[in-house]
């Protein structure tokens, strides 16, 4: 048997109804599950970054129980992403349909290509540690630090859980 893993995927989206965005992509990610069953944060309303000419952003992380490898698990969310019809643009940060980002697979520390996990923006973004604590208080990231410590220290920018 495959070892499973629990991985952590962060959820974003700013165009074309956010929020059936978020569901759909949650319920898609729910058949990459081993049980087809995920933990899902509140759905957070957040500001953008980068470009501040872009819609407000609705957020979420998920947890799910895996046999991919974190390789394969970022094919699934491009395809994911891909199918809610996201279109790659130069401008960095613009609005988007769908953006699955893997936060955390397993205790593992990634460096590729293609990968860096933990993710490396994670520890800035009050968008990621507000759900994720929502839904993991008592994790720590590889080095050791405690999600809940991140989280309440982070400003929170403007971010309303809804
Ligand atoms: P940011 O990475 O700052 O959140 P972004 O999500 O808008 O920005 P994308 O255009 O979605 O960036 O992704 C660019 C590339 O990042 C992807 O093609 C993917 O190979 C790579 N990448 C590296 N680490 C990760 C990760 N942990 N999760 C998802 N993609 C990653
Ligand atoms: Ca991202
Ligand atoms: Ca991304």
């Amino acid at each position: 048997m495959k070892e499973k893993v629990i991985a952590y995927i962060g959820l974003g989206s700013n165009l074309s109804n956010p929020r059936v965005q978020v569901s759909t992509a949650a319920k898609e990610i729910a058949k990459l599950s081993v049980s087809n069953a995920i933990t899902l944060s509140s759905l957070y309303l957040s500001k953008p970054m980068g470009p501040q000419d872009q819609d407000d952003y609705i957020n979420a992380v998920i947890a799910v129980e895996t046999s991919l490898s974190a390789l394969e698990l970022l094919d699934a969310l491009q395809a994911i992403e891909n199918a809610a019809g996201r279109v790659r643009k130069e401008n960095r940060w613009g609005a988007r349909i769908l953006d699955c980002d893997i936060l955390l697979y397993s205790d593992d520390t990634i460096e590729n290509e293609r990968l860096t996990v933990p993710h490396y923006g994670m520890k800035l973004r009050e968008f990621v540690l507000l759900p994720l604590a929502e839904i993991a208080p008592n994790l720590h990231l590889p080095d050791g630090t405690s999600i809940n410590s991140l989280a309440s220290e982070i400003n929170g920018n403007g971010i309303v859980k809804l």
